[in-house]
């Protein structure tokens, strides 16, 4: 079966191209009935920690990318990791590098200096006892000469010769095992049987292959996506906006948006652009990704979380505006969220994010007296202000609240008082909303709800 794997080193927040890293091996995984594992790179001690480990899971939680074992923490696994580097050695695959740091810069500057690649002389040295007293690193001990080909599901068919890879340092002297040989074991042992990772990685395929033929494993299918470009064209960065998974949520993008997004970005299915994540599962394949790196494009990010917006449950919506609102600093009421969840149905089908959401539906929060604008307290003097006093008469004695009721209802007015409904609207927009963004004012009255809209119009009429 296949099993693939998300291996982040945990230095950071979890990157928008780590979160599509994730997502296509999460999607590879279920599209085969396979697995998704996680492990936690954090064998570099000093740049591992707990904050980022916590932040990368944050990101997968609310993507909703979850493993399917419990993950797994590279450091925790060294000894087995030296366990192999032993193997390795026993079997001749490795050496012992007795060479002190100054040694192998002094001797790698003079190899240099004459054209030479950097061998160390205890590639072919038996140490002796007192020698093996010494300090050592491990070194894996590639074979010369010899070609290296990767077949990358992505990148083709790509070819190293294996004497230009160098003798990788499998164990530090300190006894630390380093990341190509990490990543070799784990893979093993977790029976990861595809690895799909940035196309930064591409040459680490190489070395990792030569590790797994000396072990005589079998090598995983590797596929090397290209990574994420900014709009431009240019590697991304942080001048081209957001790079982590959680300013998105903070922006108010919907998971199901980025995965939707994140799926597309560098994989395509004919031109499908939204799609659910039963279909995602259904079509994706590694063939389906492109070669040429994929451009971040803000529009269609905005464009598919709108979708999502809309086909998403209005109480879940109201949940996520509120806590907008919560997070912009404002002060709620007890029945704000019930206020938020009428006025959804309102809004959601022209939001773009929830922060729109929280935009449009800031009037109903407000609390009353609203504070009226200029402009409002010019509309409401003389004859304007009469008209609204009529209406808000009408209005009282209306018993149906809904929004189609209440459009008829303000409809027949304004004919019945032969005026257009720009006499009409400008006012009640002020006093209903205290002149924020808002949508028409039958969707304000139904939103606000019967008490409150009526509230409101006395509080300006008094
Ligand atoms: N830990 C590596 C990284 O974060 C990924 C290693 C891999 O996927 O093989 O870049």
């Amino acid at each position: 079966t296949v099993v693939t794997r998300f291996a982040p080193s945990p230095t950071g927040y979890l990157h928008i191209g780590g979160a599509r890293t994730a997502l296509f091996n999460w999607l590879y995984a279920k599209s085969r009935g396979g697995k998704f594992l996680i492990r936690v790179e954090d064998t570099d001690r000093e740049r591992s920690t707990d904050d980022a480990v916590k932040a990368i899971f944050d990101g997968l939680s609310w993507l909703e990318l979850f493993g399917d074992e419990e993950p797994v923490f590279q450091f925790a696994r060294a000894d087995r990791h030296r366990e192999v580097a032993e193997q390795l050695l026993a079997s001749g695959h490795a050496y012992r590098d007795f060479l002190t740091a100054d040694e192998t810069n002094a001797l790698r500057d003079q190899a240099k200096a004459e054209g030479r690649d950097f061998v160390s002389p205890w590639r072919n040295r038996e140490p002796t006892v007192d020698d093996l007293a010494k300090p050592s690193t491990i070194r894996f001990r590639r074979p010369l000469d010899q070609a290296v080909v990767v077949d990358d599901a992505v990148q083709g068919s790509v070819r190293w010769e294996s004497s230009s890879l160098d003798d990788l340092v499998i164990v530090r002297s300190d006894g630390a095992p380093t990341y190509n040989l990490a990543v070799v074991v784990d893979d093993h042992d977790m029976g990861v049987t595809h690895v799909i990772r940035g196309d930064d990685h591409l040459n680490n395929a190489a070395r990792q292959s030569l590790i797994y033929d000396a072990l005589g494993w079998t090598r995983p299918t590797f596929a090397h996506i290209p990574l994420i470009h900014g709009p431009d064209g240019a590697k991304l960065s942080k001048r081209h906006g957001a790079q982590a998974v959680h300013e998105y949520a903070e922006m108010g993008y919907l998971p199901e948006a980025m995965r939707n997004y994140l799926a597309r970005l560098g994989w395509a299915h004919g031109d499908h652009e939204l799609f659910s994540d039963e279909q995602a599962i259904e079509w994706f394949d590694l063939s389906g990704i492109g070669k040429a790196p994929a451009r971040l494009d803000f529009d269609k990010l905005a464009h598919v979380n709108a979708h999502w917006i809309r086909l998403a449950e209005d109480d879940r919506l109201a949940k996520l505006t509120l806590d907008a609102h919560l997070a912009a600093g404002r002060a709620l009421q007890p029945d704000d969220e019930a206020r938020l969840l009428r006025a959804m149905p309102f809004v959601k089908d022209r939001a773009k994010t929830i922060l729109e959401l929280a935009a449009q539906t800031d009037f109903v929060l407000k609390a009353r007296p609203l504070v009226l604008d200029e402009k409002t307290h010019g509309l409401l003097s003389g004859e304007g202000g009469e008209r609204i006093s009529r209406l808000r008469e009408r209005l009282g004695l209306f018993q149906s609240w809904d929004v189609f009721a209440l459009e008829a209802e303000l409809k027949a007015f304004a004919e019945e008082e032969g005026v257009g409904f720009g006499k009409i609207g400008p006012s009640m927009r002020g006093v209903l909303t205290g002149g924020s963004v808002s949508p028409d004012i039958a969707r304000i009255l139904a939103a606000l709800g019967r008490d409150e809209g009526l509230g409101r119009l006395d509080d300006a009429l008094q």
